[in-house]
């Protein structure tokens, strides 16, 4: 059980990390929140809930702020994560949604498969279950003409869970156009963090919407692959399929 005064911590220090761990309940304004909404209520107000669904049975309703992500007009009946698998040309995938939202597309087998499957379960406070739906169809159907050379831009819309700074580097790797490559010091100087390249590194890696939010296009500053999700394998396939004449050159 979490103390109570690490939960005030928390909330004091708007620390993002604690999403989905427990939930704040304002006496006053019959709202819940994450603990790391902006809109910071009085701490003499506030009731912790373990769930969400805790909160919501007891009247309270979704902050538009801090959880435009949670379903604002479902209340027992949580929402679920949506998810498929898709055999890709360079590997199996599994790709999942969320309402009307793509949260993931990312490799069958991957190490950090677990941890990733968590901390999107956790964030989004729903659970995975196999199924689909309109917005993985449609990815689906986009991910098909992309691997048939005939789609270089997505309009897939995501949501992100991450801490701020992994949606930072995320939304920078949107960024990235088809064809073309950065390094990592590259990323970390457009999210004006020079300094950040591991942070930007590992950021990259923990990316749980491949091929959309494209963290493949970042390599290291000698042109060497170095790492990828789906093995190296994939990560040089996807970029010879972007740009076929880098193909053979010996680029790595
Ligand atoms: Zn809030």
């Amino acid at each position: 059980m979490m103390k109570t005064e690490e939960k005030i911590k928390a909330v004091r220090n708007r620390d993002a990390s604690y999403r989905g761990k427990f939930f704040v309940a304002v006496r006053t304004t019959k709202i819940v929140c994450t603990p790391d909404c902006p809109a910071k209520p009085l701490e003499k107000n506030i009731v912790f809930y373990d769930t969400l669904e805790e909160a919501l049975q007891a009247g309270y309703r979704p902050c538009k702020i801090c959880m435009k992500e949670f379903p604002n007009n479902k209340r027992n009946n949580m929402e679920t994560i949506k998810i498929t698998r898709y055999q890709s040309p360079v590997g199996d995938m599994l790709v999942g949604s969320y309402g009307d939202k793509l949260c993931i597309c990312d490799w069958a087998v991957e190490k950090r498969r677990s941890t990733i499957d968590r901390r999107i379960q956790r964030h989004l406070n729903a659970k995975y279950e196999e199924g689909t739906s309109d917005v993985i169809e449609r990815a689906i159907g986009e991910l098909e003409e992309y691997f048939a050379g005939h789609r270089k831009i997505f309009d897939i819309p995501v949501v992100f869970t991450g801490s701020e700074f992994q949606c930072t580097v995320w939304e920078e790797l949107m960024k990235i156009p088809y064809g073309t490559t950065i390094s990592y010091g590259e990323l970390a100087r457009c999210i004006h963090n020079p300094k950040a390249v591991r942070a930007v590194a590992s950021a990259n890696a923990t990316n749980p919407i491949s091929i959309f939010v494209p963290c493949h296009r970042v390599i290291g500053s000698n042109h060497k692959l170095t790492g990828y999700g789906g093995g190296l394998d994939a990560k040089k396939g996807l970029l010879e399929l972007e740009c076929p004449k880098i193909k053979g050159i010996g680029l790595w």
